[in-house]
């Protein structure tokens, strides 16, 4: 009689863990399907940096070097040079001729991007950085900078100086 509860008993217990498949099979999934499809992201997260341009194209880091001075990691390493008559890069006297920043070191803290006072460098959602080679690690401008905007033309040449009254 015993063994004829247990066998009851153990099929309730089958039918009842069946019963929950089944019901969650008709939910909805929240199953992230990466790396089949791209994941989703939360509009804050903190990926690979993007260096930003205005409208017309030109970068928006004027190599001020105030988010090297506030990254604790020290991983960010600028290269300053002057725009000139003949070529504007950025929207200020100076433009980052090197922009570097060592993921071999960097926390994603957003200091940097806290720190930037035109908004050029923002926390992109790329992270699949992983790599056995360190120095592939070491991101240059060219591989942060976001595309020209289209109807932009870089490089751009400098606005010609304003004429000085009555001349
Ligand atoms: S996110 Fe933090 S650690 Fe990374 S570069 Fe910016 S300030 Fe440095
Ligand atoms: S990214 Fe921003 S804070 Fe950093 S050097 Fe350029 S303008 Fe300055």
């Amino acid at each position: 009689m015993a063994k004829i509860s247990e066998v009851i008993g153990g099929a309730a217990a089958v039918v009842k863990g069946m019963s929950i498949t089944f019901q969650e099979m008709l939910h909805p999934t929240i199953t992230e399907d990466y790396p089949d499809a791209p994941p989703k992201f939360q509009e804050r997260f903190r990926g690979v940096h993007e260096l930003q341009r205005d409208e017309n194209g030109l970068e928006k880091c004027v190599a001020c070097f105030l988010c090297a001075a506030a990254c604790p990691a020290d991983c960010i390493y600028i290269e300053a040079a002057e725009n000139t008559e003949e070529l504007r890069i950025s929207g200020g006297e100076r433009f980052a001729k090197v922009y570097n920043i060592d993921y071999n070191r960097c926390i994603f803290c957003g200091f940097c991007v806290e720190a930037c006072p035109t908004d050029a460098i923002t926390h992109g959602h790329g992270f699949e950085i992983a790599s056995y080679n360190t120095s592939t690690l070491i991101y240059r401008k060219e591989q942060m900078l976001v595309p020209i905007p289209a109807g932009a033309h870089f490089p751009l040449k400098a606005e010609p100086h304003a004429a000085p009254e009555g001349h």
